[in-house]
């Protein structure tokens, strides 16, 4: 599988197409006992973890300065839409679990604690979780119910979040939790390291999901925990603008995300294309059938139009370009073109490709998570609106 980006440089290309030839040869042959393991709540594979932080692809955004390689959006999209061929789900947790350095080095800890944690993430020995979302604040991200009430030199956090990629495997906790209830998202709200061992911290099992197995989901719970001050990330009580954490990754992440999405639409045409080659009716291969190749002329098309906005809007990041114009279309028109993709692909197999065996449907019930999560497209159509109706 190669980069399909045109304006990859060599570099670029050979540390993505090295990333997915490692999962390809390691990963893809495990994939579906992976699925079906913790009866069908699946498996993240911490062995498959481990071996890519040993070829240095772990916490790929650290900072030079504290042991990494200060990579930018385009360099780390295109690795994890070579990794997310293989697998969305491993891809969305390696990248979750190993690019939340900047939640280390944003918070007040001791640097000699932070170098522990960084080196920690480097080695593939530490893993972290980003904690937000609530059962009544998705959308509604800023009524979270969550609190950390100051107590002496400590903060004491209450609460309980829900869908937490990477909850039961993490060794850390970004907490999102209220600080002042009267100023509310307007400097009242604040985010927090919180290590996995203190007392009161109840990560739940993972859940029973329709698609992403690889990715382990949960709850986790906060119950009287207690942490020092210098455990605040960023500063006290800006978390929704982006202080509590890299304000950069805040702007990125969207297009970032359907790199991935990409990355697996990619897969699901290139099925198509080796099986249409092969699949022969009425004494013609069925790419041969105009309908079919049609079909197949038109996924590898819109594949092609979202690859060119995500990269567009990743070069735009990097070069510290604001993209809040553009970066919600691109996240909805991103995502749901891919999962379309997907879902389209299931025909130009006919009836394999509504078989397990042919990959095809996994990858249509991995994708469907695209438009849901960080910022839904009805969440991001509702930006546009407002951008638009000024
Ligand atoms: C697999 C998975 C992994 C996740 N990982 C994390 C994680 O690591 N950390 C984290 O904090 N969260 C995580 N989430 C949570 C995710 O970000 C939320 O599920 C998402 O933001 C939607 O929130 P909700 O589920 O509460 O839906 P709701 O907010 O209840 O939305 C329900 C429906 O109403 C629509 N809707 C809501 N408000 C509006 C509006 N104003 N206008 C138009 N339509 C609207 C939505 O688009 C949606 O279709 C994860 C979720 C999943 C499924």
């Amino acid at each position: 599988m190669a980069v399909e980006y045109l304006l990859a440089t060599e570099e670029q290309r050979e540390f993505a197409e090295l990333t997915g030839s490692i999962c390809e040869k390691e990963l893809a042959p495990r994939i579906e006992e992976l699925e079906k393991a913790n009866d069908g709540r699946g498996q993240y594979p911490m062995d498959q973890h481990k071996k890519l932080a040993e070829a240095g692809i772990c916490g790929l955004n650290i900072p030079e300065a504290w042991g990494g390689m200060g990579m930018g959006y385009v360099s780390r999209g295109l690795i994890y839409e070579e990794m997310s061929k293989t697998d969305i789900g491993f891809a969305f947790s390696q990248r979750g679990a190993t690019e939340k350095g900047d939640f280390v080095l944003d918070s007040h800890l001791p640097d000699a604690e932070k170098k522990q944690w960084i080196d920690g993430i480097l080695a593939g020995d530490v893993v972290g979780a980003f904690a937000h979302t609530e059962p009544n604040a998705g959308s509604d991200a800023n009524n979270i119910f969550t609190t950390a009430v100051k107590d002496g030199d400590e903060w004491v956090i209450n609460g309980s979040k829900c869908f937490i990629t990477n909850a039961p495997i993490a060794d850390f906790y970004k907490v999102v939790a209220v600080t002042d209830k009267e100023k509310g998202p307007k400097g009242g709200i604040s985010a927090f390291f919180v290590e996995r061992d203190r007392l009161g911290v109840s990560p739940g099992l993972p859940e029973m999901k329709m698609g992403l197995k690889l990715s382990p989901t949960s709850t986790v719970s906060f119950e009287d925990v207690r942490v020092p001050e210098d455990h605040l990330i960023g500063k006290l009580g800006w978390a929704m603008k982006g202080e509590g954490g890299n304000a950069a990754m805040w702007a990125g992440s969207r297009p970032y995300l359907i790199a991935f999405a990409v990355g697996a639409a990619q897969r699901a045409v290139d099925i198509c294309k080796k099986y249409s080659k092969e699949r022969v009716t009425f004494k013609k291969r069925i790419v041969d059938h105009q309908a079919v190749g049609f079909q197949i002329a038109d996924m590898q098309m819109r594949v092609d139009m979202v690859r060119n906005m995500v990269y567009t809007n990743l070069e735009a990041a990097d070069r510290g370009i604001d993209i809040g114009r553009y970066s919600p279309g691109c996240k909805a028109v991103g995502a749901e073109v891919c999962q379309q993709v997907a879902w389209d692909a299931i025909q130009v197999l006919g009836g394999y490709g509504y078989m397990k065996e042919y990959g095809l449907e996994k990858i249509a019930r991995d994708c469907r998570i695209f438009s849901i999560f960080d910022g839904s497209s009805e969440i991001m159509r509702e930006i546009v609106r407002r951008q638009i109706s000024r």
